[in-house]
């Protein structure tokens, strides 16, 4: 009998990971996702010092689990124009359209949840940036009243709301109580995107997260336990192409 050959591919260890040090993070935090690999949170004000070798060694079989089950390398860079948008947050899917050999890039909506992108040739970078500038502008459309409905619902009360590409974030809420909100809510599934709402408008009490901060968010939001863990695992399930903040000219 033959002996297979066949590889497997093993993730290499000790594994490539970044730092990031969050006044967010309460406690020392791992996170997987397939567009940055393997980050270690360390609470930004941390009392101890962190052996992150211990660490990696402790977290050894689960950070091994995940890296495995992300797509190899040469599919998780791979991005590709998307065919459609699914904003679950608004209950809209949008079709798209490439039309090209005209004159200048523009994007515009037609009858029937339909997006067409013009372009003189395709254009990954050009057509994504029409893409990404389009969603702010819906998220501006939608995000901005659905945030005043809540304020007025629960006697929230903000300043200023902004829709922004944060690279982290889904939102924030500053001590004069702007509130600005990631268009990238417009993918979640619509309780997930409201929770966040809830999260930013709860900070114009409570500028921490501080027992009392949660127990005003739990009130807004009955499963706000359950909508809080399921955030933080909803990034990977969202199109690579969104994370292409940054794009080449
Ligand atoms: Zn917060």
């Amino acid at each position: 009998m033959m002996e297979s050959t066949q590889v497997t591919p093993m993730p290499l260890w000790p594994p490539m990971y970044t730092v990031k040090k969050s006044t967010r993070s309460k406690q020392v935090r791992l996170s997987i996702h397939p567009h940055t690999g393997l980050t270690i949170h360390l609470p930004h004000r941390s009392k101890y010092s962190v052996d992150i070798e211990s660490l990696l060694i402790k977290k050894k079989s689960w950070i091994l689990k995940h890296l495995a089950s992300l797509p190899p390398p040469s599919l998780r860079e791979q991005i590709a124009l998307p065919a459609a948008l699914d904003l679950k947050a608004i209950d809209e899917t949008w079709q798209i359209e490439y039309k090209f050999n005209c004159t200048k890039p523009s994007l515009f909506a037609a009858p029937g949840f339909r997006l067409v992108v013009l372009d003189k040739a395709p254009n990954l970078t050009c057509s994504l940036r029409l893409l990404h500038t389009w969603l702010k502008r819906q998220a501006e459309t939608h995000l901005a009243p659905w945030l005043s409905q809540l304020s007025l619902k629960h006697n929230l009360p903000f300043n200023k709301v902004q829709i922004r590409h944060q690279k982290t974030l889904w939102g924030s809420c500053s001590s004069a109580h702007n509130i600005q909100l990631n268009y990238k809510l417009l993918f979640l599934p619509r309780n997930l995107a409201e929770h966040v709402l809830l999260h930013e408008l709860s900070h114009t009490k409570h500028l921490n997260h501080s027992r009392s901060f949660w127990r005003l968010l739990s009130q807004c939001d009955p499963n706000c336990a359950q909508h809080n863990s399921a955030l933080r695992n909803i990034e990977s399930e969202l199109p690579a192409w969104l994370y292409t903040e940054r794009l080449p000219r």
